[in-house]
């Protein structure tokens, strides 16, 4: 039995068929008591009543008034003196010396039950005394017989167990709508959950509820959506690597093997190498990058962050950096606040910092002037990297940090990156907690704007 409705149909029914019993059994008895009650107490009021008028004229006329009048009803009456000596009876079938034998001498004004089995017994009785002058003279004895209660009683088990048998129906029905629509939304979730993991992510779940299986669907909803894209950005970015991978090697054979195959002078052989060797380097280059981007994936990439003295370490920085830019004739200039703090992994933020610079040195011409400035706003670090280089097409700019991304789709030797260099940069700056922003316009220069948690320094003094 796997259908959850029936599971949740079968559990509710017990439960509410269980309520149903226990609550029907309660009633039923309840009402069959008070009935009961009712019976005796109108047997005894009625003897009351012929005991009342028995007290004002103990006298024959006046008892066989009375015994007539009971044989008219379905009551019977039974009048003795106080030995037990019969004065007057509308009882004609029934062994009644037995029920007088057994009352009491002792009985209470208001009367007694004599006889209360109903359930086994033909006949119930109640008697009350004649009290004339103070003394009991006499007794009047009551009779109903128990067939009237019984056909009362199973009147009432007819009714009961008609409304049992309704009730039970509408419970039914109720149930079986209920545990269906609950049901429904899960089965349809679990089929979309099969379809996911089939690999197809187009499943549609109503998205109109607002409880828990409204929020449910919503986040199988979006699991789907999110393993569509990284299922998307997996292919692309394996036919990416497959690609940069190829480009390089398709060189490394062409030249190894015109090195290898043709009498070729000692210049031209140096040449080649050098060439080998360059996209050996390259190739080498690639394979960390995508290293380094795996861990980040798998977030198993360790950033040791710690306080950094950002004057100190720009100043290496700019140390650094100075030859490379002067080697292609480009100024730079790096502009921090004194005293600036910020907390990061020194080693991951100098890699940031590389990739942003070497970007700028490789898309600038001659003359360009790169800046490199840093500012505390509020308790924020703010890091600028302007360029007046090329610049980036607008159309290009939104997918400047995606993974081999590069404006120039042709992969020239001079500038040769692979693409992953920014994607790199944006994934360090998530990792620390930070953002990353860029500004840029084609001839004019481009800007990345790296935002940090400070470490609570004012001072905003510039040196350069
Ligand atoms: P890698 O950095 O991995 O060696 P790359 O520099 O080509 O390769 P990214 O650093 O990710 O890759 O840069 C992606 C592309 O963005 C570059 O190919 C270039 O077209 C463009 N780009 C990046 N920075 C600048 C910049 N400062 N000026 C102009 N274009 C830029
Ligand atoms: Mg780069």
């Amino acid at each position: 039995m796997k259908k959850l409705s029936i599971k949740l149909g079968i559990v509710f029914f017990l439960i509410i068929f269980s309520l149903e019993i226990f609550m029907f059994f309660f009633l039923h008895a309840a009402l069959v008591d008070s009935r009961i009650e009712e019976e005796f107490f109108s047997l005894q009021a009625r003897g009351n009543a012929h005991r009342d008028i028995l007290e004002k004229h103990f006298e024959p006329d006046t008892i066989s008034h009375v015994t007539l009048m009971e044989s008219e009803a379905n009551t019977d009456v039974v009048i003795t003196d106080m030995n037990g000596q019969l004065l007057g009876s509308s009882v004609k079938s029934i062994d009644i010396q037995d029920h007088i034998n057994r009352s009491d001498s002792d009985i209470p004004r208001d009367g007694e039950v004599v006889d209360d089995n109903w359930k086994e017994g033909k006949f119930i009785s109640t008697v009350s005394p004649i009290d004339i002058n103070g003394e009991t003279s006499g007794k009047v004895f009551m009779f109903q017989e128990t067939a009237s209660i019984h056909s009362l009683i199973e009147r009432l088990n007819r009714h009961f167990i008609l409304t049992g048998l309704i009730a039970v129906f509408l419970t039914l029905i109720v149930i079986i709508f209920l545990s269906k629509g609950l049901a429904k939304p899960l089965i349809r979730m679990k089929e979309a959950t099969s379809k996911i993991s089939k690999g197809d992510f187009t499943i549609s779940l109503p998205k109109n509820r607002n409880d828990e299986l409204g929020d449910l669907a919503n986040s199988i909803s979006q699991l789907a959506s999110d393993l569509n894209y990284l299922t998307q950005e997996r292919n692309d970015f394996l036919a990416s690597i497959s690609h940069e991978l190829r480009t390089p090697l398709t060189y490394i054979k062409g030249y190894a093997d015109i090195v290898l195959k043709r009498n070729l002078s000692i210049e031209d052989r140096d040449k080649y190498l050098i060439i080998i060797h360059e996209e050996v380097n390259r190739l080498s280059d690639l394979i960390k990058d995508l290293f380094d981007l795996a861990k980040m994936d798998k977030n198993s990439f360790v950033i040791q962050k710690r306080p950094i003295d950002l004057t100190d370490f720009f100043l290496k920085i700019e140390q650094k950096f100075s030859p490379a830019f002067q080697e292609k004739e480009l100024e730079f200039e790096v502009i921090c606040p004194e005293g600036a703090v910020i907390i990061a992994d020194p080693a991951r933020l100098e890699q940031i910092i590389f990739n942003l610079l070497d970007n700028a040195i490789k898309h600038s011409s001659p003359g360009a002037k790169t800046f490199l400035s840093i500012n505390n706003k509020k308790k924020d670090v703010y890091i600028n990297v302007r360029d007046n280089g090329k610049g980036i097409p607008e159309e290009d700019l939104p997918y400047i940090l995606n993974r081999f991304y590069r404006v120039d789709k042709s992969r020239t030797r001079s500038l040769g990156g692979t693409g992953l260099g920014l994607a790199i940069v944006k994934e360090l700056v998530l990792a620390h907690g930070g953002t990353i922003a860029v500004k840029s316009k084609e001839g004019i220069g481009t800007e990345f704007e790296l935002v940090f948690k400070g470490a609570d320094n004012i001072e905003n003094d510039t040196i350069s």
